[in-house]
């Protein structure tokens, strides 16, 4: 009995996931990396969702999750929004660690859920979203090619390219150089 317990609990706290990540437009693949669920019942769980939630103005994101570092490099907004959200990742302690993210369990879902929700409260029109977010915590969990360094001139956070010489201060020196 408490064996059947337990697993309804992990299995209703795995849904409870699910729903948090998909009212974040995240992919089919990123919830079933986060939660272990199957891709049919995360295409059932959509649909439910959007039923019960008619109003609600999410969309369903199809296609590959975003894989390209290049996006928090597109504009100056981009790179200190990045930086901004990197540097909360490492302050919750989500960098360096990168054998926990490949299979994340659930608790540390929901600590990043509550992470990326406190950035989007800080940061409401912000440019990366939940998928970025995601991609972005991958990368930098891994401390190989992208790292979070000081910047030279003022010794914000930002992100540093370790395979690339240039730019080597951060953007919010490059556009406003401090005097
Ligand atoms: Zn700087």
């Amino acid at each position: 009995m408490r064996i059947t317990d337990s697993r309804y609990d992990r299995d209703r706290q795995r849904l409870n996931v699910a729903y948090r990540l998909i009212g974040h437009e995240a992919r089919t693949q990123t919830i079933r990396q986060a939660t272990g669920l199957s891709g049919d019942r995360i295409r059932k769980l959509y649909r439910d969702y959007f039923k019960g939630q008619p109003a609600r103005p999410v969309r369903r994101r199809r296609g590959k999750s975003p894989r390209q570092m290049s996006f928090f490099w597109r504009s100056p907004v981009h790179e200190v929004q990045a930086a901004a959200l990197a540097a909360m990742l490492q302050h919750c302690r989500f960098i360096g660690r990168p054998r926990a993210l490949y299979r994340p369990n659930l608790d540390e879902v929901n600590r990043f859920c509550d992470l990326y929700e406190t950035f989007r409260a800080l940061c409401p029109a912000t440019v990366i979203s939940f998928e970025h977010a995601w991609h972005l915590l991958h990368v930098l969990a891994r401390l190989d090619e992208f790292v979070l360094a000081r910047c030279p001139d003022c010794h914000g956070t930002w992100i540093r390219d370790t395979l690339d010489l240039l730019p080597d201060n951060c953007a919010a020196c490059r556009t406003d150089p401090p005097d």
